[in-house]
């Protein structure tokens, strides 16, 4: 577990950014903290590093965003207002959790029983007039992205 402050939201983009070379598919990230926390702000930070130049909107509403790589797809996850376990199925998000994909998701605890376990958590936090991250390896493949985060 490490944890790394951010003063601002450059560096939150900038440390986003080097995530993007650290995380391989099939890969689930949750993004963990209270509104305004910084968790949509990290992954427009890492599709910026991905390659990605266009708009990354919060999901809130749609409850999922999808960027199309060549090598990969990025799910990107807002929960906050999922309520109803049909609507899981109904909108077909169980199949974007695929063999090519990397998952982020905000607020997977409203997801509880649906989303599946996490490789990599990423806990923000405010402190100041910045932000803490803390990050966490859940898996294998969560370690080895952490390996290439510090390398
Ligand atoms: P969340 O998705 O957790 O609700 P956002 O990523 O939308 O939060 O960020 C909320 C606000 O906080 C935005 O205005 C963003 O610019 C700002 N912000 C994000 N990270 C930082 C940071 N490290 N330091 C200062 N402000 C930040
Ligand atoms: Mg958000």
């Amino acid at each position: 577990m490490e944890t790394v402050f951010l003063p601002d939201e450059a560096a939150a983009v900038q440390f986003a950014r080097k995530w993007a070379d650290c995380l391989t598919a099939p890969c689930v990230v949750y993004l963990l903290g209270d509104l305004g926390a910084g968790k949509t702000t990290f992954a427009r930070g890492l599709l910026r590093g991905m390659g990605y130049d266009g708009a990354v909107k919060s999901p809130t509403y749609a409850l999922v965003e999808s960027y199309a790589f060549p090598d990969k797809t990025v799910h990107h996850f807002d929960l906050y207002r999922f309520s109803s376990p049909g609507e899981w199925d109904d909108a077909g998000l169980g199949e974007l959790f695929a063999s090519d994909s990397i998952g982020l998701i905000e607020w997977p605890q409203q997801g509880r029983g649906f989303v599946p376990a996490a490789d990599l958590i990423f806990e923000f936090s405010v402190c100041g007039q910045g932000r803490n991250c803390t990050v966490s390896a859940q898996s294998e493949t969560g370690k080895r992205s952490v390996d290439l985060w510090q390398n």
